[in-house]
């Protein structure tokens, strides 16, 4: 081969391995004897990258949670609710109820008492909280200084459910929005909840009585305290002493918080 095409094959070589570098191309293999083809490596491919999460944006000040809710005042009353309610049957709780139990009591109350739902005695009075656990109630609400009237009581469900069983989820969904209507229209300072049910179904929590009786909890604006249901209390009368804690706070907190000089 002349040198002067020796010198313009090298040229051409070089130009060739620069395209293929270009390409991504990192290496040749050199032909063998039997295998003379020029054997070319593929460009390596990257593996999509994952996408990076963006840092948090800390702002100067930190986050700041949003306000709650306030409940808003609403202009029903309380016979347009019960008349709405009707002859339930929007759950299961109707099919073995006498009675569908409303809530009662003052409709300017400053507290309300929320159960779960009536008991044998309140099914055949139609009244919440008649029985014993509502005798015994009566007398937590004078041991701080009120009278029942004085007072509002309901319960989230308002048919007996069959055994005294604690209403189901469902049911409780189905019945409750009627209670959280009559608490915009009365707006009590306080509810005291009783017992386990009550407090989950009303908060919507899956925390239990025990972790959170004693301490206010918020619905909406009202301060609600979770404490023992009396039916719980005449099974088990040493926890009368922490209910008794529990009632005093909402005294403490109503008392300090009246708005009536007198
Ligand atoms: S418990 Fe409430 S929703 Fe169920 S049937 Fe009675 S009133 Fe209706």
């Amino acid at each position: 081969m002349a040198s002067e095409e020796l010198s313009q094959l090298i040229t051409e070589t070089k130009k060739q391995l620069e395209h293929l570098r270009a390409l991504g191309v990192e290496g040749i293999q050199i032909a063998t004897a039997t295998a003379p083809a020029v054997v070319v490596q593929p460009p390596r491919v990257e593996p999509p990258k994952a996408p990076v999460a963006s840092e948090p944006t800390t702002s100067l000040f930190g986050d700041i949670a949003p306000a709650p809710a306030k409940l808003t005042k609403s202009t029903e009353t309380f016979e347009q609710i019960h008349t709405e309610i009707g002859d339930c049957t929007r759950c299961p709780l109707h099919l073995e109820r006498t009675h569908v139990v409303h809530t009662e009591g003052n409709r300017k109350a400053r507290l309300m008492f929320v159960g779960e739902a009536p008991g044998a005695d309140e099914d055949v009075q139609a009244r919440p909280f008649v029985g014993r656990a509502g005798q015994l109630l009566t007398k937590i609400i004078e041991a701080i200084g009120l009278k029942r009237e004085e007072v509002l009581i309901g319960n989230v469900n308002r048919c007996r459910p069959p055994g005294n069983r604690a209403p189901t989820t469902e049911e409780a969904t189905t019945c409750k929005p009627y209670l959280l209507r009559e608490i915009a229209v009365v707006q009590p300072e306080v509810i005291v909840v009783l017992g386990n049910t009550a407090m989950k179904n009303l908060l919507d929590t899956r925390e239990g009585i025990t972790r959170l009786r004693g301490n206010f909890q918020d619905y909406k604006g009202i301060k609600v305290m979770p404490t023992f249901h009396p039916a719980y209390l005449l099974r088990d009368p040493s926890k009368k002493r922490e209910t008794w804690e529990d009632l005093k706070k909402v005294r403490d907190y109503l008392d300090s918080h009246r708005s009536d000089p007198c």
